[in-house]
């Protein structure tokens, strides 16, 4: 009887439950795996983790705050993992704990078309910023970052876009990521919300610097936060004709990507789509 979670800091109100149960008897599992929500502080992250494989667990995903400690504690990890610096899924397999970041190719999977060649704009300086700045560069894509606070911005541009580490990236064109303070909207084919904007009702047009009407029409607009209906941010996005790619279809897709890496079975999209949804 293999046993998943999802451990964060609160947990209470993850969709991930709910989402992967409904993946997994979709997958006819439903009798033998089960998915469970684990609400542990920062201080008791490590020991939980080194304790879950005993009790029957073959892998968890790890929200906020506890990314970068599961990346920490891991014996081995993804590159995506080890270039981020942190990890959403744990694997529990022959006594070690392996690290994976579907953070990213989550966010790559919600595109509804590739970002190879395309210029970008991430917005954050957090954990989800660097596995966004990440994914997209990996993928070909140019990348700047904005944050509030500036200095964060410079320093995903130290860790992620210095130039050895731009050589040793394989096959892309597109290298470059830089740290923009000033920009204008309308150059962009894809933005990337992943400040916490909006998550309490914050206003976009305020806190971030993005006008309402400054979209391109072809551009592809995507907010990580996610609540109840489409947020402010991809309201204005699709009013102006963008593609807006809202924060259930990420939470789906790289909940997705675990469950093939934990059962190595093509995992029921449209079914966690809709549990996701609460459908
Ligand atoms: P984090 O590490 O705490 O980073 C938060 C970011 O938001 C920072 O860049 C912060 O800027 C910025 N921010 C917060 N309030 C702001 C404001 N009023 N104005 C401008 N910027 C503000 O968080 P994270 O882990 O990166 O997550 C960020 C958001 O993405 C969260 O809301 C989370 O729920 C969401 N998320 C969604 C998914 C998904 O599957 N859909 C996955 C991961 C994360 P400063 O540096 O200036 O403080």
């Amino acid at each position: 009887m293999p046993r998943l979670a999802v451990i964060g800091h609160p947990v209470a109100h993850s969709r991930s439950p709910a989402m992967q149960n409904a993946a997994l008897r979709a997958l006819g599992l439903g009798e033998e795996w089960s998915y469970e929500a684990i609400d542990v502080a920062p201080e008791a992250f490590a020991e939980l983790v080194r304790a879950l494989p005993a009790e029957g667990f073959a892998g968890v995903n790890v929200t906020v705050p506890h990314k970068t400690a599961a990346f920490a504690l891991a014996d081995a990890s993804s590159e995506g993992a080890q270039r981020i610096g942190a990890a959403n899924t744990l694997v529990f397999e022959a006594g070690q704990v392996q690290a994976h970041n579907t953070d990213a190719g989550g966010l790559i999977a919600s595109l509804p078309r590739s970002p190879r060649g395309a210029r970008t704009l991430v917005l954050g300086a957090g954990g989800a910023a660097r596995a966004a700045a990440w994914a997209l560069r990996a993928e070909g894509a140019a990348v700047d970052i904005w944050n509030r606070t500036e200095a964060r911005a410079q320093q995903i541009h130290l860790e992620l876009g210095g130039p050895d580490q731009a050589r040793e990236a394989v096959d892309i064109e597109v290298r470059d990521l830089r740290a923009v303070v000033e920009f204008d909207q309308s150059d962009y084919e894809l933005i990337v919300n992943t400040t916490a904007v909006g998550l309490h009702g914050e206003d976009p047009f305020v806190e971030l610097p993005l006008r309402r009407d400054g979209f391109g029409p072809g551009a592809v607009v995507v907010d990580m936060v996610y609540g109840e209906g489409p947020s402010t941010l991809l309201r204005a996005a699709a009013a102006a004709g963008a593609t807006a790619v809202d924060g259930i279809e990420i939470l789906v897709q790289q909940g997705a990507l675990s469950l093939r890496i934990w059962t190595g079975l093509e995992p029921p999209l449209d079914v966690m789509r809709a549990a996701a949804h609460g459908i």
